[in-house]
């Protein structure tokens, strides 16, 4: 049983490589964190080895008396962590990751070609919302769905909940989505939830940006209003790479012969997963959420969670000190999305640049783009450096480094012309250019 670095040194010298950068990058990136040592000691164990498809109980195969307990462990934890009465709510933490784990909820909720309506992903949704452009369905999820967008407001960059309202009471959806990849403020689920009754809709809130904060209670929880909420385990809540599906039990209405409405979500949801669409369940990744959401009840999980909201107030502050245009005007979350409109610099450049010197995040679409593939902003997340142990202090440097990185930008910009491809030889031949990459580095 050699180890990776005998049986395999090339692969192991570039895990090796991309250790080091991590560490030794500024990690913006706001969907990415470091996860424990416990998780991932979770992943790479023998539970790797186990199938166990079914459900703990009712399984396909034998040899699973201790898969069942971590799995039952992981659903236990899962609901505690968002302090749910397991009578109400159930969970099914099967989901490879988020992007099948929404395709479950809307294989199972929603008959297909069923309609579905998601916020556009130039406006901060997420591909799986239903992502189609005028000529193109690009996700799945509008290839086998009818999706149909709601915006934020182009000047504000808040969502239009009264456009929205509009738009559900023409499109009539069977299900209305609340969740973001890149929309720095805290949702109006109560609205969110109104405007579903008014057509019928189950309210499925995807929180997987901001799941952490959620847990410690440092922002609004969508469970009071939706029928059914989503989250992936890796983003703020800092877990495994994987996804969780929590779904409503119990009763959902009383009609008016006085008798009570059911939810019948369980199986439809365990269904969508398995057999629908997947096979057996990655045990090593159940075992990293269980003991992710152990973390999830600790005080220093609450301290962390506090620490990457401040750090994203701190950082968005000092941003728009230095002159820059921050949508929606600040943040009630972990991320920041900045605003480059104007000012010459593309979100590409300024990713490139800043990829350049060490600081990693992700060009972004800001409200007015015409498209997601050129977007004009770039945004940034604190949850990874926070994990590192950064306060605001610390985020002060943070923003000196990206201003500088900017500013370089126009300096080769000047030089380069619009073009990207033009941008990015300069950045690599130009001496001087070179030079001032190094010091920044
Ligand atoms: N939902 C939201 C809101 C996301 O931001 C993401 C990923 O960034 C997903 C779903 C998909 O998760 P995954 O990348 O694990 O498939």
């Amino acid at each position: 049983n050699a180890t990776l670095w005998d049986s395999d040194p090339e692969l192991f010298d570039l895990m090796q490589k991309e250790k080091k950068r991590q560490l030794s990058g500024l990690e913006l990136i706001a969907s990415e964190n470091f996860t424990s040592l416990s998780v991932l000691q979770c992943l790479s164990s023998c539970l790797h080895n186990k199938y166990s498809e079914g459900l703990p109980g009712q399984r396909y195969y034998g040899g699973n008396e201790y898969i069942d307990k971590i799995e039952l462990l992981a659903q236990k934890r899962a609901l505690e962590a968002y302090n749910l009465n397991p009578e109400e709510w159930g969970v099914n933490v099967q989901s490879y990751s988020g992007s099948p784990a929404n395709l479950a909820v809307y294989t199972g909720l929603v008959e297909s070609h069923g309609r579905i309506m998601g916020l556009d992903l130039p406006d901060g949704g997420h591909l799986t919302h239903g992502f189609a452009t005028p000529t193109k369905k690009i996700s799945a999820t509008a290839m086998f769905f009818e999706s149909m967008a709601y915006k934020v407001d182009p000047v504000t960059g808040l969502i239009d909940y009264d456009l929205l309202a509009v738009l559900a009471k023409s499109f009539r959806p069977k299900l209305i989505i609340a969740g973001i990849s890149c929309y720095s403020r805290v949702l109006d689920y109560k609205r969110f939830r109104e405007i579903c009754d008014s057509v019928d809709a189950y309210l499925f809130a995807d929180m997987a940006h901001i799941s952490g904060l959620v847990a410690a209670g440092v922002i609004p929880s969508p469970f009071e209003y939706s029928d059914v909420v989503m989250t992936t385990t890796h983003k703020s809540l800092r877990g495994p790479r994987a996804a969780v599906i929590f779904f409503r039990k119990g009763v959902r209405s009383v009609n008016q012969k006085g008798e009570k409405i059911m939810y019948d979500l369980e199986a439809k949801i365990n269904h969508a997963v398995f057999p629908g669409l997947q096979g057996g369940p990655h045990n090593n990744s159940i075992a990293g959420i269980a003991t992710a959401f152990k973390q999830a009840k600790t005080e220093e999980f609450v301290s962390y969670q506090k620490q990457v909201l401040a750090n994203a107030k701190h950082l968005a502050k000092k941003l728009q000190d230095k002159g820059y245009n921050i949508a929606t005007g600040g943040t009630d979350v972990h991320l920041v999305l900045v605003n480059l409109q104007g000012t010459g610099i593309s979100g590409a450049k300024a990713e490139t640049i800043l990829d350049e010197v060490s600081i990693v995040c992700n060009k972004n679409t800001v409200p007015g783009d015409k498209s997601a593939l050129s977007p004009s902003g770039f945004r940034l997340g604190t949850p990874a450096l926070t994990t590192r142990g950064f306060v605001e202090t610390d985020f002060d440097q943070v923003v000196d480094f990206i201003d500088k990185g900017i500013k370089l930008a126009k300096e080769v910009n000047a030089l380069s012309g619009p073009k990207l491809v033009d941008f990015k030889k300069v950045l690599q031949t130009n001496e001087d250019i070179r030079k001032k990459v190094k010091e920044l580095k």
